[in-house]
């Protein structure tokens, strides 16, 4: 009879968190694994670092073309790409949609201008 004692506490619960095997997010507390990068209930980062290299990336891709950058596009398509290209050269985000979009806009002035000169 005397090994019972040895098993008697291994299944008392430490306490009412999460087991050992997870953490609570920094942001929802919603129990994830412990080590994980991200949670998988809000998607956020744990470390400031992970957070911190997806920042930028968000918000270059809402980077809006400026009104002077549309009028390039729609009336002088040509002016609009070499805008492009210039916004290529400092590192704008903009560049490759602004060079985007003014191809489109070659491309169908071209069609519209074929159209009407072939009739
Ligand atoms: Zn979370």
């Amino acid at each position: 009879m005397g090994g019972m004692d040895d098993m008697g506490g291994s299944m008392a619960p430490s306490g009412p968190g999460p087991s050992q095997g997870s953490i609570p997010c920094r942001w929802c507390k919603e129990p994830i694994m412990r080590g994980a990068r991200k949670c998988k209930h809000c998607n956020e980062f744990q470390r400031d670092e992970d957070r911190e290299t997806q920042k930028p990336n968000a918000w270059v891709e809402d980077e809006p073309l400026s009104t002077t950058d549309w009028i390039g596009v729609l009336c002088c398509p040509l002016i609009g790409f070499i805008q492009g290209l210039v916004y290529a050269a400092q590192g704008n985000p903009k560049a490759k949609r602004l060079m985007l979009y003014s191809a489109i806009s070659m491309v169908f002035g071209a069609i519209i201008r074929g159209a009407g000169g072939g009739r």
